[in-house]
């Protein structure tokens, strides 16, 4: 059975009885196929594994969808419940951001990983991510904590913050869950209309056509960028913000002479008026 939790004394508490290792999955809810697999793999690894539901202020832009982010804690906590989350820990915003004083406590991670891809469009997004997950780390300090690939930007923000805020978790990057269109599992596929969740999917056909050219041997990397550009240039609903190139560890952009190995393609379009993110692994071509 789930126990709900909504405050940090109630969790502090809880977490002197509760076995270890202690599992983290961290969400902002509207759980889906994605979460799942986050769940599954710590409940591989921890013997209490806990689920933080939290629409964090902080990583929203002014003109974004923090107000009309889904939420639906009933339907959370069902799916924790048949997936036997030990702890699903959800609470209000003023319970992790009692001053509202958002600027005095914001971590600001290197711009080098912040100032690109997402971070582009999304200003200070990832110092708002960097900030809520280092204080559920300060709250919970669990042994692990597991995060997609898909937000691959946020992985690697996220193990700089582990790395320079000695944090002692562990941090396990997992798959991409895909639905079977191959479009990338995402709360926000519930904004897209019938039509846009098809043409969706050819952001995935954009990333694997990357890596099939790539792999052809016939195409320099900035070449298979140029294809896929072309590519998703036919579907008029579909705004592509970039499609690069960058190393696994530093993110850094890569040139076409680089050593081809351990990088990623990324993408992040607009379809319709839902922003999308998605990456394709590269390994040793
Ligand atoms: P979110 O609720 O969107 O903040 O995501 C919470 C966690 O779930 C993050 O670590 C995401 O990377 C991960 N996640 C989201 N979508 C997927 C997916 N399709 N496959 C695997 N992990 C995902």
């Amino acid at each position: 059975m789930t126990i709900l939790i909504k405050t940090k004394k109630e969790i502090k508490d809880k977490l002197l009885e509760l076995p270890k290792p202690i599992g983290l999955v961290p969400t902002m809810g509207a759980l889906h196929a994605g979460h799942i697999s986050l769940i599954q793999a710590a409940q591989t690894e921890c013997k209490t594994v806990i689920v933080y539901i939290f629409v964090n202020p902080l990583q929203f832009g002014p003109d974004e969808d923090y107000e009309k982010y889904p939420r639906d804690l009933e339907s959370d906590l069902k799916i924790c419940e048949q997936n036997k989350v030990d702890i699903a820990f959800a609470p209000s915003v003023n319970e992790i951001y009692p001053e509202m004083d958002f600027n005095e406590e914001t971590i600001s991670p290197p711009v080098e990983l912040t100032n690109i891809l997402c971070g582009k469009t999304r200003v200070n997004h990832f110092n708002g991510v960097a900030t809520v997950i280092n204080k559920f780390f300060n709250i919970i300090q669990p042994d692990y904590a597991y995060f997609g690939k898909k937000d691959f930007q946020q992985l690697c923000v996220i193990k700089w913050l582990v790395h320079n805020y000695k944090h002692k978790t562990n941090i396990k990057a997992c798959p991409t869950i895909r639905e079977k269109s191959g479009l990338a599992c995402s709360s926000r596929n519930k904004y897209l209309k019938k039509d846009e969740l098809e043409i969706a999917s050819n952001l995935y056909k954009s990333l694997k056509m990357a890596k099939a050219n790539l792999i052809s041997g016939m195409f320099s990397v900035q070449e298979c960028v140029l294809e896929s550009l072309v590519f998703l240039s036919q579907f008029l609903k579909i705004k592509v913000e970039y499609f690069e190139a960058r190393q696994k560890d530093t993110l850094v952009k890569i040139k076409d002479n680089y050593e081809l190995r351990d990088f990623h393609f990324f993408v992040a379009a607009k379809v319709g008026n839902v922003r999308l993110i998605d990456n394709i692994e590269i390994q040793n071509v």
